[in-house]
């Protein structure tokens, strides 16, 4: 489709891979009425990641976190098209994209959808789109460092399909070693919970599980939750290693009062049907393995690059080197191309792989954007035929505007996770000035007010406090879905 501005410009066509919090933020915040824009995603939803571990035991439903695509380009400024897809292959030199239908959301490395076992539509249907900028937002897929077993044997945390598949699991090994008596060695494999990796996800996941079993299935089965354990393997000597050192000592300190059995300085090297077999490393340097049997493994060690941005990457000179995700400028110009934007998890920069960066580099590309559409016109104006000075004002206003684009400034304004038994640790951030790390309590409150506020609609804000006061009420539900 072609369209035109009305001094007879044509409008570029725009093409941003991705649902998720950096192609969003750009979306809300780009003027779609500047250029031919079409979104490009599997997922037709946004999800707000952050509540995202607390929706395997029931204490946020899965709704209550994602907001229809077609919700947010409705409030467009102009129309925007959205194709329910995802991208296959990025040909950089001939600015063109394949892309096949596809309505499977999965995190990667099983090739389906986790979640469901129905068949997709249609899996056949390619196509191949021309755009004139392209913004890659694709995120990125959970890493398994290549070790034996874990794509096979675990279930991540990334998509709304592993928390389905979380809980599912969850309730199945809860009935199934019910129903074998106490000693039974099987009966103690199966309510054996592992989570391996003690980032922010890691230590999230770990605590709303815990409080599900000691706030809700100790009332039901209280043998059951008694015996049902939860494990966090760190291969580091620490947990949430981006937090100030006090922080860390207080959730060491939180896991040991609830019963979460932390096991720092512990590598996982393989992974079977049945258990992890890990390296523990002790203070004087020796290193013993361990066998841990699980019913159910957790795995969130962090972010790989997905297979597209491997691909592109292979394409370009510039970014032969780039291991672990996209190179790009201060502008978020992947490096050696001049039309082809990235930002959030799918990109390797100095910043942290977050929402909050992805946030900030959408409404800063949506800037951008508007910068390099104001060149484009004020171009045509140069080229058009009229008076030779007002052509020289043109021009000095174009050099002007050339030099005036602005890089990417993120603005970082602290860290917050949740830990478990109704407390938060947050380092927070207050401009140059201030730096406050805090745990608890009221940074419990705080964590849920900052979630609150940070919800993409009034919609999600409503639906996750109707959710809280929920279960404050009623409890977690423990039926499987
Ligand atoms: P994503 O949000 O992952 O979005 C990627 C999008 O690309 C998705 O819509 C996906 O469907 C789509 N896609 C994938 N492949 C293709 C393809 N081939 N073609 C087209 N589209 C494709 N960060 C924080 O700052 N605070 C938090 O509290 C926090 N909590 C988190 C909790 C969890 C459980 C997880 C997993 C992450 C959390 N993060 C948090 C990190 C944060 O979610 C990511 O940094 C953020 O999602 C990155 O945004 P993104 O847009 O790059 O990628
Ligand atoms: P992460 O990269 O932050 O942490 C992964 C952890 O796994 C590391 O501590 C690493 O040492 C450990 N690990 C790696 N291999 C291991 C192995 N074989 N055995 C045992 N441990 C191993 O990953 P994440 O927690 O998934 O987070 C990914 C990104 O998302 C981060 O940037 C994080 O800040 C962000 N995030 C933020 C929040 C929040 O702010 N509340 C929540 C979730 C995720």
């Amino acid at each position: 489709q072609v369209s035109t501005f009305e001094d007879g410009r044509k409008k570029k066509t725009l093409v941003i891979l991705g649902s998720g919090w950096g192609s969003i933020s750009l979306l809300k915040n780009l003027d779609t009425s500047l250029y031919n824009v079409v979104v490009v995603s599997p997922r037709n939803y946004f999800l707000f990641t952050p509540l995202l571990p607390s929706c395997p035991t029931g204490t946020v439903e899965l709704r209550s976190i994602i907001e229809p695509v077609r919700a947010i380009t409705r409030k467009c400024s102009a129309e925007v098209i959205y194709l329910e897809a995802e991208a296959t292959e990025i040909d950089p030199i001939n600015n063109k994209l394949t892309i096949k239908q596809s309505t499977t959301v999965h995190s990667g490395h099983s090739g389906t959808d986790t979640g469901s076992s129905k068949p997709t539509v249609s899996e056949d249907i390619s196509t191949s789109l021309q755009y004139d900028y392209l913004v890659v937002g694709v995120g990125a897929q959970p890493s398994t460092f290549g070790i034996p077993g874990v794509a096979e044997h675990s279930t991540f945390l990334k998509e709304v399909s592993d928390s389905i598949k979380i809980r599912r699991r969850l309730m199945e090994v809860i009935e199934a070693a019910n129903i074998l008596p106490k000693g039974d060695p099987e009966r103690k494999r199966l309510l054996s919970i592992v989570v391996c990796g003690g980032g922010p996800t890691g230590v999230e996941v770990a605590g709303e599980l815990q409080d599900y079993i000691d706030q809700d299935l100790r009332k039901w089965m209280p043998e059951v939750a008694s015996e049902l354990k939860v494990t966090l393997v760190e291969a580091l000597p620490n947990v949430l290693n981006m937090f100030n050192k006090k922080l860390v000592d207080y959730t060491k300190q939180v896991f040991q009062d609830t019963n979460i059995d932390l096991r720092t300085n512990t590598m996982v090297k393989k992974v079977d049907d049945r258990a992890v077999i890990a390296q523990t490393k002790a203070q004087d340097g020796s290193s013993t393995t361990v066998e841990i049997p699980y019913g159910m493994l957790i795995w969130a060690t962090g972010n790989a690059p997905r297979p597209i941005v491997r691909d592109l990457s292979s394409k370009i000179d510039e970014q032969k080197n780039a291991r672990r995700g996209l190179l790009v400028d201060d502008k978020l110009l992947v490096d050696g191309s001049n039309n082809i934007f990235a930002l959030g998890d799918c990109t390797f920069t100095k910043f942290a792989p977050t929402a909050q960066v992805a946030f900030q580099e959408g409404i800063f590309l949506a800037q951008h954007l508007k910068r390099l559409d104001d060149i484009e016109s004020l171009k045509q104006k140069i080229s058009a035929p009229g008076p030779q000075d007002n052509v020289d004002r043109m021009s000095k206003k174009l050099v002007k505007l050339e030099s005036s684009l602005e890089p990417f400034k993120y603005n970082h304004q602290g860290s917050l996770a949740y830990i478990g038994s109704e407390r938060a640790v947050a380092d927070l951030v207050w401009g140059d000035w201030s730096n406050v790390s805090t745990g608890g309590t009221f940074t419990y409150l705080f964590w849920r007010s900052a979630y609150i506020y940070m919800c993409l609609s009034v919609k999600n804000q409503i639906l996750v406090c109707l959710d809280w006061a929920k279960i404050a009420m009623f409890g977690r539900d423990i039926s499987k879905e």
